[in-house]
């Protein structure tokens, strides 16, 4: 057997029941084939792939809280430091009542190669807990948040694991992480980004993950010599990376015209209206039903839909596992042109497969998403010079680190024989660049 059939065989055998985490790690062994194969006595012999597929440390906590009734509850909280070769540890914390071990070390193994590609210094992380944030009022998500941070603080630091938000966890979840952080350290510092701006946060953090897709998808449009002027766009979700992929598709000329949520999605011919997208979910916290209630345009829909929408460009922003083959299917015999992941692993890999055979350019997650964490990166930075840079600062190196990773992406993908086989060129190019620094560091 081949070193890497060897180390996917280890990698089911010492982690079973975990699906996402095989899941994830047979699309990076697979696709970084001809790179490991070029060095394989080499990275057999350092044992690398063995060394990046185990996390550096995982951390499993229990976490008690008083809900408004007076019970105590206990969620299970997580936290895995994948790895560190690059910079301190990185990555967001989902709290959902789906998340469990392999979960998140599928999403930590992810953020080591995305964190790679945004070409700034941060290792891969992922935790979170299954504690589910909706329904809860304000108080009891903060008796949850302070709990949570009770034994998470332990663990992190500026310099040493820098947590932030993912599904679930926005600006109030990490407003509580971070007055309880402060509190127990007696420390003000970058320990959490996508903090509030008067207190280190930075600008365009909120926009950064779906503007960042944009900006990638711009930059494939306009080397294949097309933009998107004019195309229809799908997108599904409408959390935060939704709603400003949204924003940001609108702004560069493209419509879109469906957005869904866990139990319905819309159909809005008209164009998707951001503002009320973003004061039903955003300010109001209500479903989707709201936003239909008080548009016109729109229609509402139960269940899953939107990939069965004629459209150019399909944009999954939700969550993993959400675009099947059978979607894959209807996309494809529908004319898409193009599908960027918004979300982590949002397709199946064979659905994957299905979309690369039929000529569509498909972008993952790590690239394509990266913007969130890249931005998360640059509130680092301001943080430690003790500065706040201006909105547009920001944003013009979110774009300008989109577009490096489409550059490095392409280069890697033609370097290896595989043109526009984004999938190869995010691996390998994430890849390489940590397995040097294993390298380097030393056993
Ligand atoms: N949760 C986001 C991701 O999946 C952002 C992580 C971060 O900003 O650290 O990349």
């Amino acid at each position: 057997m081949s070193y890497i059939d060897d180390v996917y065989t280890r990698v089911v055998e010492q982690n079973p029941a975990q699906p996402e985490f095989h899941q994830a790690v047979k699309e990076v062994l697979e696709s970084i084939r001809p790179a490991v194969e070029k060095d394989e006595a080499k990275y057999r012999q350092l044992a690398l792939l063995e060394r990046l597929t185990t996390p550096d440390r995982q951390l499993l906590f229990r976490v008690p809280w008083v809900d408004d009734q007076g019970q105590v509850q206990v969620n299970n909280g997580y936290r895995i430091e994948f790895n560190n070769a690059l910079g301190p540890y990185k990555g967001g914390l989902r709290l959902h009542p789906t998340v469990n071990l392999g979960i998140l070390k599928f999403l930590g193994f992810e953020q080591i190669f995305k964190n790679s590609l945004t070409t700034l210094p941060i290792g891969g992380a992922k935790g979170g807990s299954d504690f589910d944030p909706k329904g809860k009022s304000d108080r009891e998500v903060m008796a949850f948040c302070q709990s949570f941070m009770t034994e998470l603080h332990k663990y992190i630091g500026a310099d040493i694991d820098v947590p932030a938000g993912d599904i679930g966890t926005g600006a109030r979840e990490i407003g509580y992480l971070f007055g309880q952080y402060k509190r127990l350290t007696n420390r003000f510092e970058g320990v959490l980004t996508g903090k509030g701006l008067e207190w280190g946060g930075s600008l365009a953090r909120t926009e950064a993950t779906g503007y960042g897709l944009l900006y990638l998808v711009n930059a494939l449009l306009k080397d294949h010599a097309d933009d998107l002027a004019g195309k229809t766009v799908v997108v599904s979700g409408a959390g935060n990376v939704a709603t400003y992929a949204v924003e940001k598709a609108q702004q560069l000329g493209a419509k879109v015209v469906t957005v869904s949520d866990s139990t319905g999605w819309i159909y809005d011919p008209a164009g998707i209206d951001v503002a009320l997208l973003k004061e039903v979910k955003e300010v109001r916290r209500e479903r989707l039903t709201a936003y239909a209630a008080e548009r016109d345009s729109a229609e509402y829909h139960e269940g899953r839909g939107v990939w069965a929408v004629k459209a150019d460009v399909a944009l999954p922003c939700a969550t993993q596992n959400e675009l099947t083959l059978d979607d894959a299917k209807q996309l494809v015999a529908n004319g898409v042109k193009v599908v960027a992941e918004g979300a982590n692993m949002p397709t199946t890999l064979d659905a994957t497969k299905y979309l690369q055979e039929n000529g569509v350019l498909f972008v993952p997650g790590k690239a394509a998403n990266a913007g969130g964490v890249a931005v998360s990166a640059l509130e680092m930075s301001q943080n430690s010079e003790r500065l706040s840079w201006t909105f547009e600062e920001v944003d013009g190196q979110l774009k300008q680190i989109m577009e490096t990773i489409y550059n490095n992406i392409a280069t890697t993908a033609k370097e290896f024989g595989a043109e526009d086989d984004f999938v190869v060129g995010a691996n390998i190019a994430g890849f390489l660049k940590v397995a040097e620094a294993v390298e380097a560091q030393g056993v």
